[in-house]
């Protein structure tokens, strides 16, 4: 008999080794097939920079983005019941209600291109949204981009998209090209008033989620009080930690 060795070509084991070994390779599959199915949380206060770095999140894990502002958003445009609905808290700075958040999700996560997880930007907002996602989804990371309130301001007031192409820019630190300028709106829940509201709105109900994951261990702080280039490479070697 071989006694342990694999076909003749590895050295032979004793037992206690195999175990060791399959132990291993079933821990890190184990790891690796969590975080591949897995979703990422982008956290952070509004103007943190989220919808900005999502993009490249996208194209290094393949997930993706599901945000919920995006979603809410295209329901005001289509003036359904729930959009209307929903324009009123958006306007005022205040958080659309759980159940309508909780709602949209589940329905997005029934969608095909669901099944690997996603890259959630701007969800969960409160704890009753991180219980109801933990009973349908399995969160692998949360990346909080971590900016202070008074850089916040700036950064909302001076946002301006691109209704064509929802690029993201912003007057001083991200300049569209001239041949775009003419087409960029800003958004009507984008001013200074209304940045008021949604702060106190972020660190009365949104806040405490850091430690809510931080107990999960699955928070990620990163500084994003820095260029959108070196928040972009903080946000990249967080992405190789996990993936
Ligand atoms: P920002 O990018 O500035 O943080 P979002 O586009 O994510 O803003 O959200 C815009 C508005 O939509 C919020 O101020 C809030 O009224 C509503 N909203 C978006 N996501 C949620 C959510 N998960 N829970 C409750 N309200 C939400
Ligand atoms: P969020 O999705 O978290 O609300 P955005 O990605 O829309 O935030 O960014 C808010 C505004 O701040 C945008 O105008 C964007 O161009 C700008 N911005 C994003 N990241 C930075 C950064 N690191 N430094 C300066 N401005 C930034």
């Amino acid at each position: 008999m071989d006694n342990g060795s694999v076909g003749g070509l590895w050295p032979p084991l004793v037992r206690t080794e195999y175990v060791i070994i399959l132990r291993h390779c079933l821990k890190t599959t184990k790891r690796l097939g969590e975080s591949m199915v897995g979703s990422i949380v982008l956290f952070g206060p509004p103007g943190a920079g989220k919808g900005t770095q999502a993009g490249r999140i996208v194209e290094l894990t393949g997930k993706p983005q599901v945000s919920t502002g995006d979603m809410l958003r295209a329901a005001v445009k289509l003036g359904s019941p729930m959009g209307m609905a929903a324009k009123e808290y958006m306007d005022a700075g205040l958080l659309v209600p759980d159940e309508v958040i909780i709602g949209l999700i589940q329905e997005r996560l029934q969608e095909d291109d669901a099944g690997q997880g996603v890259l959630f930007d701007g969800f969960p907002r409160t704890i009753p949204q991180a219980e109801s996602l933990e009973k349908i989804a399995i969160v692998s990371s949360v990346i909080s981009i971590e900016v202070p309130d008074d850089a916040i301001v700036d950064r909302i007031v001076g946002r301006r998209m691109d209704p064509e192409t929802g690029e993201i820019y912003h007057i001083q630190f991200k300049p569209a090209p001239p041949e775009f300028e003419g087409r960029l709106i800003q958004r009507p829940d984008d001013t200074e008033e209304t940045v008021r509201s949604r702060l106190d709105a972020y660190h009365t109900q949104t806040a405490p989620l850091a430690d809510w994951y931080s107990e999960r261990g699955l928070l990620i702080r990163i500084e994003g009080n820095a260029s959108i280039e070196q928040v972009g490479k903080s946000v990249e070697s967080a992405i190789s930690r996990v993936f």
